[in-house]
């Protein structure tokens, strides 16, 4: 396994592998990799010949300056899972590196840009698909790997392919839990012992209401989940919507679509951690 650190490096590196027809596939990441990550690097593998993993904690898509300076990294230790895992270059670049100039470019995708996670984190997604274009003329995969846990990243980062008429194809991965079920995430780490052991509740609130939508409204189900969530301390549920897997739209009967999806944000603890998950009610 090579890391590269300059993008010219890796380019070069790239543009052989290409001569030789190899295929190449992109697992773009913030780094602090768990299982979850290991998932979508090990698709790739399976798909593709080489296997990019980029580390990349991007400062554009953070609107909270104490979350980015609070992230979890360790670079060393995500080359040593990568090396186990057999990929094949990994890309951590500098800020510098990457934006040599800042990037006044603004991306914006109604309607899945602008609900959930677009309203409630102001310039969220236009920072991802600032970096994950960015990552994209710099790799030229042919494939690159999104994990479901971040369900309305992959609608974004699909509507971005498609508006910029980019050659490459978005490969879903399903989400990874922990064995309570807690949803994997880089920011797991930063829970006390506590908070971790209250976090579960958060899916087992999920599972509980996918039973309750079989006898009950959209609405209600909503609500029974929100109270379930917040009854419990240390538990505050910024938002829940049940909407349409892929278009993300409030859905208001459970006959408005096939394909429903409850998606959850809430804070944990005293710091707060805000910790995302999200429920298949129809698929
Ligand atoms: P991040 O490092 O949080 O930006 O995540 C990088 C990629 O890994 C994104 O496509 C995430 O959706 C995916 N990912 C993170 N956690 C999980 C998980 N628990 N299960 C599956 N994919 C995940």
């Amino acid at each position: 396994m090579q890391v590269f650190h300059k993008i010219a490096d890796l380019q070069n590196r790239l543009f052989d592998d290409r001569k030789k027809s190899k295929s190449v596939g992109l697992v773009p990441t913030m780094g602090a990799l768990h299982d979850g990550h290991a998932s979508l690097v090990k698709k790739s593998i399976e798909d593709n010949d080489i296997t990019v993993v980029s580390v990349f904690v991007n400062p554009t898509q953070f609107n909270d300056p104490k979350d980015l300076s609070s992230y979890p990294r360790d670079l060393d230790a995500d080359c040593k899972l990568l090396e186990t895992i057999g990929a094949d270059y990994v890309f951590a670049p500098s800020v510098e590196e990457m934006y040599p100039t800042p990037d006044n470019r603004h991306f914006e995708f109604p309607p899945v840009t602008t609900v959930m996670e677009g309203a409630h984190r102001p310039g969220h997604f236009n920072g991802v698909c600032q970096v994950v274009s960015r990552l994209f003329y710099i790799v030229r995969p042919d494939r690159a790997y999104f994990g479901e846990k971040d369900w309305q990243q992959i609608a974004v980062v699909k509507a971005m392919v498609k508006s910029l008429c980019l050659n490459v194809k978005i490969v879903e991965c399903p989400i990874v839990r922990e064995s309570d079920g807690l949803a994997r995430s880089s920011r797991n780490v930063l829970l006390s012992d506590d908070e971790r052991k209250t976090a579960p509740n958060i899916f087992k609130a999920l599972k509980e209401g996918v039973e309750y939508s079989k006898t009950h409204s959209v609405k209600e189900t909503h609500d029974y989940v929100v109270n379930k969530i917040n009854a419990i301390d240390g538990l505050d549920v910024e938002y829940f919507e049940i909407v349409d897997g892929d278009s993300l739209q409030d859905v208001e009967n459970w006959n408005d679509s096939d394909y429903i999806v409850g998606c959850i944000t809430v804070y944990c603890g005293k710091k707060p951690v805000r910790l995302i998950d999200h429920i298949k009610f129809k698929s």
